[in-house]
């Protein structure tokens, strides 16, 4: 399947009699945005801000790495940029944003460059809403996320950094995705 043929609705099985909704074999659940303005708040409170990053960073990680498996299980994807492009999209189904592919440099083996603007990040939103104005970017676990899912497709150890945010008052969040090593 295309990723520009997905249809979430469609694909999503709501199972109310066993209080599941599934994706293929992947448990989903839906949930208001608000609690993560409360989980922002309350990982500032139990600790500082570097620690608040981590936990939603990792958080993210592991939820990209996730669902970029689903995706191959379940769509089964022609080739890599084919199964890159599901990213986005589930993004966009899902309600969390609004990402646009800027750029991407990719060579077939360890070069790998991915620029991506994302409009109406849910967690800029709450982030603002619940604690105002930042001062580094907060999107942490969007970047986990975007580093996640792009290390499982492509098979490379990348990590993904945001460096402008709608919470700290730029016209969009920006998200760089790159090899580890070249963060250094
Ligand atoms: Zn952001």
């Amino acid at each position: 399947m295309k990723a520009s043929d997905l249809n979430l609705k469609e694909s999503l099985n709501f199972d109310p009699t066993n209080g599941k909704i599934t994706l293929g074999n992947s448990r989903m659940v839906l949930f208001g945005v608000e609690a993560f303005g409360e989980l922002y708040q309350e990982l500032l409170n139990i600790g500082d801000l570097p620690a608040a990053r981590v936990v939603m960073r990792r958080f993210g990680a592991a939820n990209g790495r996730e669902r970029a498996r689903t995706v191959k299980q379940e769509f089964q994807p022609a080739d890599k940029m084919e199964w890159l492009a599901f990213g986005p999209t589930l993004h966009t189904w899902e309600g969390v944003g609004l990402p646009k592919l800027a750029s991407l440099e990719y060579d077939g083996a360890s070069t790998f460059n991915l620029v991506v603007e994302f409009r109406h990040s849910y967690l800029a939103e709450e982030f603002l809403r619940k604690i105002g104005p930042a001062s580094e970017p907060v999107c942490w676990q969007l970047a986990g996320y975007i580093g996640g899912y792009c290390s499982e497709v492509f098979g490379l150890n990348l990590f993904c950094r945001e460096t402008t945010c709608i919470a700290k008052g730029d016209p969009c969040c920006t998200f760089i995705c790159k090899p580890q090593d070249e963060w250094l």
